[in-house]
């Protein structure tokens, strides 16, 4: 092809010329060189329109009055034509070669960004007035403006975690930039100043090539493309991109409602890069250009939303040398709370968090900060996941009713949920929350057995309501609380690390299973607890101890519940559910928390002789539980579990946090025992080895400090000597290992 062009060149431009083959997305280029320096740049062309290369050479004279940079130029050939047919499918171009270094390719300095923006803005400034039809007309995928057509497109990426991210980019994108389009300013612009379109001489811009993309768009927009590129490969993003805006604003100045949706505006072209590259390397494997800016665009994703968008905005504005945007001043919240709420709900950490906004395993708040979130097993798939939150949207606004109609939501849930579970536990009741999940499954127990005692976890909690608090004894066995009623009895908690019975005794599960021998002898109509003790310290049963108990407690009549709402749904990484890894069968058991994701569901589960003695002629309703938008939602949280492989990433995630937290016990005396398992752990704290005195005011400290560190963790235990970890399900490896490392610097200091 090289030597037919270059007869072509010959005999069409009267040029003696050698090529050499350039890389491009779409055109095939060639840089064309005479006596071994290079002069042009051939480009050739398909399925585009003349009409289009004439609108770009009518751009080109536009900027050609702009003396101090050089823009591409069409060359005449011998007739004085600037465009010819080849080969009858391509229409070839020949251009000036502009010299200089791509930035790509060079270290991006302050002044290097400097120069960019100015440049850009004297660029965007001489086309501001210049309109042209054609231009106008034409659809270019690669405009933030079309960026919500890439949700057609989105179905076809098969990387979970990529589509995940990318579909967050369009909600927010609906959420935060659409409200604002119709207020901004609209203009031609280049529309793809990459770094490899982009050329400088040393520190200073020269020029720039490829008007491929031409577009009549949002001018923010030709920033913002910029910004994308110039962000990628850094520590701190934002930062880096500051001297870019600040040089742009300088000579075309921005508006405020440009730069409040610029933090969106990148995500979106994010999104657009990496869907259009994802979509481009299915169809073509071998196109090498495609994936150039790939891995780094993928990186600066999960970067991004590790950045509060206040933050950004904050330092966007600063650029512009604007104030900001205004801190809320948390004393005002502090007067309302008192003023409207009881002393009796409390507040997280010794200087509470004002959060705003959060993305999966991101939390905002406290006006530009961000945090991990390690706690909130309730955003079980992630913050704002954007299916979950869609799958909400889109049911609220067809049908919202409740159990008394058919519907297909209910039973597609109902069908899901039950695939889950061993093949006895196939009925299901819905409801709001896990409270009154285990306010019903005491209920369904003692209606099944017609007897009223139970048999509880000492330190156990299953719920807010009278029932829940009457059978935890986390509450009642607490501050404030009255002790346990006649028909309650309370197991000893099988802690194998500060209980009676330990680790290294054999017979440990034995042990605290004859525990529950002198209450057998009362009506039992259920034995309740949770597969892993949350409130007792994340305490795991010894193995064999649950399948002992449930032995003895059908031996005696009762039945078997198990409280799964802190611990269901794979979080612990072995089992979809926490039971499954005892080997036991339970008769009930209780969902909450994770399984609407932050949407108030919760469900029990049991067996149909349970079910059936129900139907007693006293009708179960529930105004809530089962609505069609709470199942939309379940299901689409069953969805993300199975697509984004959720449990098998916490078992791998646990997996390494494990051994990390079991190295950081080696070497500080601080930690007593690491327990867990998947997403699920507990790190006892204590101040002398030998007694195992709790560390209750380092375990405050510590998550004190910690949230100044931007991780929130919380303490639970009989002494609020245990660190609760329970971060949602997309918590990383990098996570983990920013955690980790905090931890360690921390806690010599305690
Ligand atoms: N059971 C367990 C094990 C829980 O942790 C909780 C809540 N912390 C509940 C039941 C009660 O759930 P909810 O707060 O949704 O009523």
């Amino acid at each position: 092809m090289i030597r037919k062009l270059e007869k072509f060149l010959n005999s069409v431009y009267g040029i003696e010329a050698s090529l050499i083959k350039l890389s491009g997305y779409d055109d095939l280029n060639f840089l064309v060189k005479v006596d071994h320096k290079p002069v042009y740049v051939l480009k050739l062309s398909q399925g585009v329109p003349i009409a289009f290369f004439e609108a770009q050479q009518k751009i080109f004279r536009i900027l050609d009055n702009l003396d101090d940079y050089l823009f591409p130029r069409n060359v005449a050939d011998k007739d004085g034509n600037p465009f010819h047919r080849y080969d009858d499918s391509y229409i070839a171009r020949l251009l000036n070669y502009i010299p200089g270094k791509f930035i790509a390719e060079i270290p991006k300095n302050k002044s290097l960004l400097d120069s960019f923006g100015r440049f850009l803005a004297r660029m965007d400034k001489a086309l501001f007035d210049h309109h042209d039809p054609l231009v106008e007309s034409r659809y270019n995928p690669w405009d933030i403006r079309n960026f919500p057509e890439i949700r057609n497109k989105i179905t076809q990426i098969s990387d979970p975690h990529l589509k995940k991210l990318i579909h967050y980019c369009l909600v927010q994108y609906d959420l935060k930039v659409k409200p604002e389009l119709p207020d901004l300013r609209r203009s031609i612009i280049h529309n793809d100043a990459n770094d490899w379109n982009v050329l400088a001489d040393g520190e200073k811009i020269i020029g720039i090539i490829d008007f491929g993309d031409l577009a009549y768009t949002y001018t923010i927009n030709e920033l913002a493309i910029a910004c994308t590129y110039m962000a990628m490969d850094s520590k701190d993003p934002v930062s880096a991109i500051l001297p870019l805006i600040q040089g742009y604003h300088q000579v075309l100045p921005l508006m405020e409602k440009e730069i409040s949706i610029l933090y969106y505006l990148i995500a979106a072209r994010l999104g657009i890069s990496l869907t259009m590259s994802f979509l481009t390397k299915k169809k073509d494997p071998g196109n090498q250009y495609v994936g150039i800016h790939e891995e780094m665009a993928s990186h600066l994703m999960e970067q991004w939303f590790a950045i509060h968008p206040q933050r950004a905005e904050d330092c966007f504005r600063q650029a512009c040398e604007w104030a900001s945007t205004g801190k809320r001043e948390t004393a005002g919240f502090a007067v309302k709370r008192k003023k409207f709420f009881s002393k009796a709900l409390s507040l997280s950490y010794e200087r509470p968090i004002v959060m705003d906004k959060a993305a999966f395993q991101y939390m905002y708040g406290d006006y530009d900060k961000t945090f991990v979130d390690c706690v909130n097993n309730i955003m079980h798939v992630g913050h704002a996941h954007p299916e979950v939150v869609e799958a909400g949207q889109r049911q609220m606004a067809i049908l919202n009713t409740n159990t008394r109609y058919y519907y297909d939501s209910l039973s597609n849930y109902a069908e899901k949920l039950l695939d889950y579970f061993p093949k006895k536990l196939n009925k299901v009741f819905f409801v709001n929350s896990g409270s009154a999940a285990s306010d019903l499954a005491v209920r369904l127990a003692r209606n099944y057995t017609q007897r009223k005692d139970l048999i509880v976890m000492e330190y156990g909690y299953h719920g807010n309501t009278t029932t829940g608090i009457e059978i935890s004894h986390y509450k009642f066995g607490g501050k404030g609380g009255s002790g346990a009623e006649k028909h309650i009895h309370v197991a000893p908690i099988p802690d194998t690390y500060r209980g009676r019975y330990k680790e290294d005794d054999p017979e440990v599960a034995e042990k605290y299973a004859g525990d529950i021998d002198p209450f057998l002898s009362h009506k039992i109509a259920a034995f309740i607890c949770e597969p892993i003790v949350g409130c007792g310290g994340q305490i795991l049963l010894p193995d064999g101890y649950l399948k002992l108990v449930y032995e003895k407690v059908r031996r005696a009549g009762g039945t078997c519940i198990v409280d799964e709402v802190q611990t269901g749904f794979g979080r612990v990484g072995s089992h979809f559910w926490a039971f499954e890894m005892y080997d036991v069968l339970p008769d009930i058991v209780i969902l909450g928390k994770p399984m609407g994701n932050g949407h108030p569901l919760g469900a029990v589960v049991c067996t149909e002789e349970i079910a059936t003695a129900f139907e007693n002629g006293m009708e179960f309703f529930s105004s809530f539980g089962g609505n069609p938008v709470s199942c939309e939602i379940g299901i689409a949280v069953l969805k993300v579990i199975e697509s984004e492989r959720l449990q098998a990433h916490a078992g791998e995630i646990g997996n390494f946090l494990l051994e990390q937290f079991n190295s950081l016990k080696k070497r500080h005396s601080l930690i007593g025992d690491v327990r867990g398992t998947g997403l699920f752990f507990g790190i006892e704290l204590i101040s002398d080895q030998n007694t195992l005195t709790p560390a209750t005011s380092q375990a405050y400290h510590l998550i004190n400090e910690m949230k100044s560190l931007g991780f929130l963790l919380s303490t639970d235990g009989p002494y609020n000597q245990v660190i609760k970890f329970k971060p949602p399900m997309c918590f990383s490896k990098k996570n983990a290992l920013s955690m980790i490392q905090a931890f360690d610097n921390l806690l010599p200091s305690l």
